[in-house]
């Protein structure tokens, strides 16, 4: 019977940033907003880390970063419309209270399973994810052992490559 076919499991493993608002209150609300989706489960979560904004306009407000490890159903691709709805819905409540600005919550889908892809909208591994060390060093919290498909390396491997000059 069709609809009793298993559905796979994977393990998705998702960026979280922000710098607008009470960022850490934004990321526990997000967090919960996941997890109570019926095909996602929140497996691990790591420490949120400040990081200093680079690049962008003088005088912008430090980051917030962070990385969590999840458990789903979804495809890759409904994973990350899931992913769009909650920043969106956490975008808009802080766009009533004040002009347009820099988004409060940044969703970033870094790894799914041992996939890759390159669609239009979205690809996985995350393209910049080997550079970005506000983006690895949480992620070697959750997930250090992950073999990142088409690098050939782990997060913790990747983030002891990067150089100590390099904070982007
Ligand atoms: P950034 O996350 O780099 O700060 P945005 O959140 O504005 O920037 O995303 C820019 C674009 O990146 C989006 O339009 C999205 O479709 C695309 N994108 C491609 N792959 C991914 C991915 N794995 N995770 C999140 N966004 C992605
Ligand atoms: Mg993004």
């Amino acid at each position: 019977m069709l609809h009793n076919e298993p559905k796979i499991r994977a393990q998705a493993a998702i960026a979280m940033g922000g710098n607008v608002g009470d960022v850490q209150r934004t990321f526990k609300r997000a967090l919960s907003r996941l997890d109570k989706h019926a095909e996602i489960t929140l497996l691990r979560r790591s420490d949120w880390i400040e990081t200093a904004a680079v690049g962008g306009p003088p005088g912008q407000p430090d980051f917030v970063n962070g990385a969590i490890v999840v458990e789903t159903t979804l495809s890759p691709g409904a994973l990350f419309e899931v992913l769009q709805g909650v920043e969106t819905h956490f975008g808009r409540e802080r766009s009533a209270e004040q002009h347009w600005g820099p988004r409060t919550l940044d969703l970033d889908l870094l790894l799914f399973g041992d996939q890759s892809m390159d669609e239009e909208h979205l690809t996985v591994p995350h393209a910049r994810l080997a550079q970005r060390r506000f983006v690895l060093q949480p992620l070697e919290q959750v997930a250090p052992d992950w073999k990142v498909p088409g690098l050939g390396a782990t997060v913790a491997e990747l983030l002891r490559r990067l150089p100590a000059e390099c904070s982007l």
